[in-house]
């Protein structure tokens, strides 16, 4: 995943809401996968590497939201 791409994930992440109540999960980049994890309660989510729009796809999911 580029840089830039990680930062925008990041930036939409500042906004949403773990299952547990956290907000803000963060994600991490390493070679061939990024993994999104809460600070709280420690959920985690990795996808393939460049697979970002995937990663916050993926997120909602296991966090149970639902768009509005
Ligand atoms: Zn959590």
């Amino acid at each position: 995943m580029e840089e830039r791409a990680l930062t925008v994930l990041q930036l939409k992440l500042d906004y949403k809401t773990c299952r547990c109540g956290t907000v803000g999960a963060y994600a991490r980049y390493e070679p061939g996968s990024t993994t999104i994890q809460c600070p709280n309660c420690h959920l985690s989510y990795t996808v393939p590497d460049a697979e970002y729009a995937a990663a916050l796809a993926g997120w909602k999911t296991v966090t149970n939201q639902r768009k509005r």
